[in-house]
């Protein structure tokens, strides 16, 4: 039997990256910007639609961070975050030395819940100290509720902040996330639904903000024929080198989308008539996910007793890497003095979930051997 590690997420590529890494060679672009980081750029925007301008980066943590300063984030003003995320979503809001405002999730996309985020803001308005910023997450490609959430930025007059580092190609309304509020981020680490090796961008339909951030990426340098600076920069550009492999990752995107979603598609046939199993699931179809990692919540009480960590070790002692979901930001020794507002939603979540491998080149068979162990763990 093939017993090969299975693993939760790899780089897949398509073949052309080569071609336009070797052509950053040849030409001798090998810095943070040029033809490559360009025609990058170029092609998100136009996959993005809307209108939108972007800033290729070092990271999706350095897009995040780019948009705290840009959306005006200082030291002791507050941020309202989703707490059910990656610590990568918080941390640029401390490098402010900005405070995060903690949001709990709900049940239906697991993302940032409108309830407790409108329940936060009144509460810190009733302080006196109007929140700057709104984080919402689209986690594991689900798009959060941003009707809801774009009502409450517009009634208190507070901006989004998109992370969608996990949600390249998924759509609320059909339209792409990372075009749904005033900034948001992408990534392009290496277990991303595509990946540069590590990279991030910074979307948004205001030019403006885009034309700063690439500014504020390359160490804040004014016109000048000397070094002249009057604000503080920031080394965040994306290599020219590695923005050739984005191009051709760009070429697969749609295709590592769907390869995603037949893994999700899969999953859900083979398992969920499965007492005790449910799918994180799109609400309605306005809702459409890349599903960028498929999990799934494991009930011990209708699973015969069997929990998360039962399935997650018989797993491993098959060679497949699973994962438990996130561990939410307020529950993490780091962030423990900072407000949350929530009902123990995420901690449901991260108790009893677990995400299965989703990689896009992973075979039916590999998919198969996870079904498996999941049943001969659960159906006894
Ligand atoms: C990956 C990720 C980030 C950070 O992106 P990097 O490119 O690794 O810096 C931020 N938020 C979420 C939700 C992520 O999954």
């Amino acid at each position: 039997m093939n017993n090969q590690r299975i693993w939760l997420s790899l780089a897949h590529m398509g073949g052309e990256e080569q071609k336009y890494v070797q052509e950053a060679f040849d030409t001798n672009w090998v810095v943070p910007m040029g033809p490559n980081v360009d025609a990058f750029e170029q092609d998100l925007g136009d996959y993005l639609g809307r209108g939108v301008s972007v800033a290729a980066l070092s990271a999706g943590t350095a897009a995040l961070h780019l948009g705290l300063i840009l959306l005006g984030v200082e030291p002791g003003d507050g941020v309202l975050c989703q707490s059910f995320t990656f610590s990568a979503s918080a941390n640029p809001i401390i490098y402010q030395g900005a405070a995060p405002i903690f949001i709990d999730s709900e049940k239906d996309t697991w993302n940032m819940s409108p309830e407790h985020l409108e329940r936060a803001i009144k509460d810190c308005l009733s302080k006196g100290k109007k929140p700057k910023a709104i984080l919402p997450v689209h986690l594991y490609g689900m798009p959060a509720k941003m009707d809801e959430i774009s009502a409450i930025s517009k009634k208190y007059d507070i901006p989004v902040l998109e992370d969608a580092a996990e949600a390249l190609g998924s759509r609320y309304k059909n339209n792409f996330c990372g075009t749904l509020g005033n900034l948001a981020a992408l990534s392009f680490n290496g277990n991303k639904i595509i990946t540069t090796s590590g990279g991030g961008a910074l979307i948004s339909k205001n030019d403006d903000y885009v034309r700063k951030a690439r500014f504020l990426a390359t160490q804040a340098r004014d016109a000048a024929p000397h070094y002249q600076h009057s604000q503080i920069g920031y080394n965040y550009r994306m290599s020219n080198v590695v923005a050739g492999i984005g191009r051709g990752q760009m070429k697969v995107l749609a295709q590592r989308v769907e390869q995603r979603r037949a893994n999700n598609d899969f999953y859900r046939k083979q398992l969920s008539e499965i007492e005790g199993i449910t799918f994180h699931t799109e609400p309605s179809s306005n809702y459409y996910s890349n599903y960028w990692l498929t999990s799934i919540i494991i009930e011990p009480s209708k699973s015969g007793g069997k929990t998360r960590e039962d399935v997650r070790l018989a797993l491993d002692a098959a060679n497949i890497e699973s994962r438990p979901l996130w561990k939410p930001m307020h529950l993490q020794p780091v962030f423990q003095n900072y407000p949350f507002y929530g009902d123990g939603t995420s901690e449901d979540l991260f108790d009893k979930g677990l995400c299965l491998p989703s990689g896009s080149s992973l075979t039916k068979e590999d998919l198969q051997r996870v079904v498996d162990v999941i049943l001969s763990v659960i159906e006894v």
